[in-house]
């Protein structure tokens, strides 16, 4: 129960337009918590309605995407583009491929992009979208011709200074070729800035493939470093998932000290307790997209178990989740820190329940929500647009540079504001705040609401 009257009032109403909508209503509900510290100090978010605005998406665009597989059979899956704030610059947020993906998946993760790009300072607005089409047993032919199909009606709802999607689940290099591709043909013109996480060939940015992964460390590290005198070296790392953010997570990890030990994927988890052996993670995932459990086969000392959830078991440091939403519930949380973590960070979008988040932060853990410190990958989106109105190309250094600045500044945003609103450390509220102020000052200026 919220303590404020308008903002229960408000999530009252977003439980009732969409009764079965449960991952937004979660995403939802966490910020409004966060809002309850200050909305008593801003009673313009009740005279003006900017809390019911704010919940509520710009646009929902919702289409089919047929296509034939490589039999000649037509299959017809469902498309969305969740415009939800252009408050502070053009749509901006991911395209997620999966069979999972619904409304309430698209403005959970729409929403919380708000948030996300905000913090990272750089004017881009939030979105995201997606099909319910799996690419995982597809040959890249069929992948090609969803991939046109989708694109040839997302076509007319996107461009450089309307929504600039990129990748997510699903979507990687290979699908965003094919996507732009398409915008070229049927648009007839070379916008780069339309889509990010392009190949460096046509106007993708160096670093945008390591970018959450790498920006995910560089701000556990400065975490650690401000809140407890600590950092990678030495120890040890869990991080689920092995996909683009596992994997470079992975890598940071290891190039900042840390030993990672256990990688999972949606069917089990390997263990490596000498440290995982990224090559041959890279070798299995981005050289053929084979499954995780091939690695346990490749080196010696490791294992493979079936069922992900288990690599929670294993004993860490510091966690990592980098693979989907709901992944660790508060029974998993006790485990967690049963084991002695000392810090745990977001790379995936809320894998953390909130009471794995209650547990973490009773128990002292460090916490760092999804918000902030995966936000690496649509700050290196950012910089992407700017090196494409520039037509320019920054060095991988400059571009990393950049992103661990962006990354620490987050860091120290979020705190900051956790210190204002008398939460000191507490980054899930200050990441919520941040964000916040920064949209709901524009949407008063620009007469928004
Ligand atoms: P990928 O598709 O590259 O990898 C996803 C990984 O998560 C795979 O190992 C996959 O295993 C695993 N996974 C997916 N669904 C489940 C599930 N239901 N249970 C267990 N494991 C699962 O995606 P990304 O690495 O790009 O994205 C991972 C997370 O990071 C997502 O939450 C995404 O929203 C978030 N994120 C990604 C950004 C990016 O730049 N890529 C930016 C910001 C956030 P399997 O192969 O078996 O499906």
């Amino acid at each position: 129960m919220l303590k404020s009257e308008y903002l229960q009032r408000v999530y009252t109403g977003v439980i009732t337009r969409d009764p079965d909508q449960r991952e937004f209503h979660q995403a939802v509900l966490e910020v409004l918590e966060s809002l309850d510290l200050i909305v008593d100090q801003h009673p313009e978010y009740e005279e003006r309605g900017i809390i019911e605005t704010f919940v509520e998406p710009e646009r929902m665009i919702c289409f089919r995407v047929p296509w034939d597989d490589d039999q000649g059979r037509v299959h017809v899956n469902r498309g969305y583009r969740i415009q939800f704030s252009s408050a502070i610059g053009p749509y901006k947020g991911g395209l997620r491929f999966h069979p999972t993906v619904n409304l309430s998946i698209l403005k959970f993760l729409g929403f919380e992009q708000i948030l996300k790009n905000s913090l990272t300072g750089l004017p881009m607005g939030g979105a995201k979208g997606g099909s319910d089409f799996d690419p995982k047993g597809k040959s890249d032919t069929e992948v090609m011709r969803f991939c046109q199909s989708f694109m040839t009606e997302l076509n007319r709802h996107i461009g450089q200074f309307v929504d600039v999607p990129a990748g997510d689940i699903g979507v990687g290099a290979r699908e965003i070729g094919y996507l732009f591709g398409q915008y070229r043909r049927v648009r007839g013109s070379y916008d780069a800035g339309v889509l990010t996480g392009k190949g460096l060939s046509f106007g993708g940015s160096l670093v945008r493939t390591e970018a959450t992964g790498y920006g995910l460390c560089y701000l556990t590290e400065e975490m650690l470093k401000c809140m407890k005198k600590e950092s990678f070296e030495g120890k040890t790392v869990v991080i689920s998932g092995s996909g683009n953010v596992a994997i470079f997570a992975t890598e940071k990890a290891a190039q900042l000290g840390g030993k990672v030990v256990a990688l999972s994927d949606s069917n089990g988890y390997i263990h490596d307790p000498s440290g995982i052996d990224l090559d041959v993670v890279k070798d299995i995932k981005l050289g053929h997209r084979g499954r995780i459990r091939e690695y346990a086969d490749r080196v010696p000392g490791s294992t493979y178990t079936e069922g992900f959830r288990g690599i929670w078991n294993i004993p860490c440091d510091i966690a990592l989740p980098c693979a989907t939403q709901n992944e660790i519930d508060g029974s998993i949380a006790k485990t967690i820190v049963k084991n002695g973590v000392m810090a745990v960070a977001e790379g995936a979008n809320m894998p953390c329940l909130p009471e794995a988040i209650r547990v973490f932060q009773e128990a002292g853990v460090l916490f760092a929500p999804a918000k902030a410190a995966n936000a690496g990958g649509v700050a290196t989106s950012g910089l992407e647009m700017s090196q494409n109105s520039m037509r320019y190309s920054w060095s991988f250094e400059e571009v990393d540079r950049r992103l661990r600045d962006i990354m620490v500044n987050i860091f120290h945003n979020a705190y900051n504001a956790s210190q204002e609103c008398g939460v000191p450390g507490d980054l899930v509220v200050g990441a919520n705040i941040a964000g916040f102020l920064k949209v709901s000052q524009v949407m008063v200026a620009q007469g928004l609401i």
